[in-house]
């Protein structure tokens, strides 16, 4: 059974990187990492279609700067083809109703899947893992990547990585950094939309927790491959529906606002 490490490990993850990413806050962030030698997952969208990630002008450097940042220990993880969440179907972590996998014909993901990693490796990336845009992916998407050879999403709320249908999930649990006692914890930052009050939150929690900040690369290393035990599938479970019910209650709130 896999031990769950204690003290907390943490790894750091950066959703919807792509050309247009917010120069600003990204610059901001890309200097923490540097400063405290965070080897992050770097979730890449290979080809955005997508206007909510247009936070600034396409910068130039970015297919530069993603490489380095690889050869650095960063682990580039595909995030979707398009960011395109256009696809209505039950995912197997049932947070949002709309993605751009779940649902969709197996084919269909196969061709965003392939065509999405195509296009990292035509930068010279080396894409390890799969980061499902809005949570969204079902047993094709993870048929798919095996088929391609992606054997590792990041996703889940267990506290320890396992394998289910025939893929390692590395759970993926905080928006926001906590510290916590024991367990591998995944703290997930979107870059258009960390404002400086965020980005001064995650310098302030990695000035006292940055070396219990692990790697993709460390990880899988110490993983024992194996399922969820009995116990850590119930704590999974009850994790999940806390996440569910909190993400339920703060739309309501937001609609009460609006
Ligand atoms: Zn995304």
């Amino acid at each position: 059974m896999t031990r769950i490490p204690t003290p907390a490990q943490y790894l750091l993850r950066i959703d919807d990187l792509c050309p247009t990413v917010h120069a600003g806050r990204w610059t901001r962030l890309r200097a923490i990492i540097d400063e405290f030698k965070i080897q992050p997952i770097l979730a890449i969208v290979p080809d955005n279609h997508d206007p909510d990630l247009d936070a600034s002008p396409p910068d130039p450097a970015f297919w530069n700067q993603m490489p380095s940042m690889q050869s650095a220990g960063a682990a580039i993880a595909l995030h979707g083809l398009n960011h395109i969440c256009d696809v209505q179907g039950k995912s197997l972590i049932p947070l949002l109703r709309t993605s751009e996998f779940a649902g969709a014909p197996l084919d269909v993901q196969r061709h965003r899947i392939a065509r999405g990693l195509a296009i990292l490796r035509s930068y010279g990336l080396a894409p390890k893992l799969f980061v499902a845009p809005r949570h969204g992916f079902d047993r094709n998407t993870l048929l798919a990547l095996r088929e391609q050879g992606i054997r590792y999403i990041s996703d889940g709320f267990a506290r320890v990585p396992f394998v289910r249908h025939g893929v390692t999930w590395i759970p993926m649990q905080l928006w926001s950094p906590v510290a916590r006692a024991s367990g591998l914890w995944t703290l997930c930052i979107h870059p258009n939309t960390a404002d400086d009050a965020s980005i001064e939150c995650l310098r302030r929690f990695l000035r006292v927790h940055a070396q219990h900040f692990t790697s993709f690369d460390r990880v899988i290393l110490e993983f024992d491959g194996v399922s969820s035990s009995i116990r850590e599938r119930a704590y999974e479970i009850a994790s999940a529906a806390r996440v569910a019910i909190r993400r339920r209650i703060n739309c309501l709130q937001r609609q009460g606002e609006s």
